[in-house]
């Protein structure tokens, strides 16, 4: 199965949750407020991650939704 390459930019991310109410299953926000995902990781501020082909329409949205525009989708070759 394919899998995507998922960037978010955790120093812009305002914490408003939209990512998190569309894709809980992939988002939630951490202890300082801002965004996480499970088997993702920070570095130098940038939160990095890959997911299922089956969640890509759904991050996609989410990515679509955020107002900060701070989540990027790669495909992974
Ligand atoms: S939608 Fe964007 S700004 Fe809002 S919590 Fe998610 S990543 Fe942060």
């Amino acid at each position: 199965m394919k899998k995507y390459k998922v960037i978010i930019d955790r120093r812009k991310c305002i914490a408003c949750a939209i990512c998190v109410s569309l894709v809980p299953d992939v988002f939630s926000l951490a202890t300082d407020g801002q965004i996480q995902s499970n088997g993702f990781i920070e570095k130098n501020g940038l939160l990095v991650g890959e997911i299922e082909e089956s969640q890509l329409l759904a991050v996609q949205q989410a990515a679509q939704a955020c107002t900060e525009s701070v989540i990027k989708i790669e495909a992974v070759k």
